[in-house]
């Protein structure tokens, strides 16, 4: 059971999206990337913490679901995309901040690849930008939060990305976050501010976050 919130604050909907993306070779060889979840379920403990109803959507991860969210295990980008669709309907905020696999393989082999000396060659095709499209179709009373993690010109990508995918607000992180305990994010509104947290452990970071949705929420 969440435990409830000590300030009253009305109860939302939250949709939360955490951890990797799978995207299978072959039976046993998959592209993926280094995320640990631990950002999107320490945002699903906070939630759940303040009252919210929160539906966690996470990729394979080695992390138990926080008490009282109600989780849906995904393993591909199409697999999140479709969770997510359902959930989306009924959502008052979403959260994105699953590291979603940026391409699939066009052709997944039904049997183990063999290795050869010979050189091979896979080919890739962008999965669904699934944020973008829950922005794209998404009411007027629902916000929208996502993330970007840059290794270089990070606050232009965020603020690009901000616009081109409709986002109410951006969390920018670097990719020293991946993995880690601790990040120092920035967040950018559509108002072309940025507010900038100091470096915390990613459970303060999430406590802030939620808070701050509730904001960008209430303000609509
Ligand atoms: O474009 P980029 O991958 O940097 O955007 C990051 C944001 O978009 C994150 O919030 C991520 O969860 C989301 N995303 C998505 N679907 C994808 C790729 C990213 O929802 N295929």
């Amino acid at each position: 059971m969440a435990r409830v919130a000590r300030h009253a604050v009305t109860r939302l909907r939250f949709l939360i999206t955490a951890g990797p993306t799978r995207e299978y070779i072959d039976p046993v060889r998959f592209l993926s990337n280094d995320s640990s979840g631990r950002m999107g379920f320490a945002i699903a403990a906070a939630a759940g913490r303040r009252g919210h109803r929160v539906t966690l959507v996470h990729g394979p991860v080695a992390l138990a679901v926080p008490a009282g969210v109600q989780s849906v295990a995904v393993v591909s980008a199409d697999e999140m995309a479709r969770a997510c669709e359902v959930e989306w309907a009924r959502a008052d905020v979403l959260i994105m901040s699953a590291a979603v696999a940026d391409y699939s393989v066009v052709r997944r082999s039904r049997s183990k690849l063999k290795k050869s000396a010979r050189l091979l060659t896979l080919r890739l095709r962008p999965t669904p930008d699934i944020l973008a499209a829950l922005a794209r179709k998404r009411r007027d009373d629902q916000t929208v939060v996502g993330f970007a993690l840059e290794s270089h010109d990070g606050r232009r990508n965020a603020e690009s990305k901000l616009s081109r995918k409709k986002l109410d607000a951006i969390v920018l992180n670097s990719a020293a976050a991946m993995g880690a305990d601790g990040s120092r994010v920035e967040v950018l509104t559509r108002d072309g501010v940025w507010r900038c947290l100091p470096a915390q452990r990613k459970s303060q970071t999430a406590g802030w976050l939620v808070r701050f949705a509730e904001r960008l929420h209430t303000a609509r």
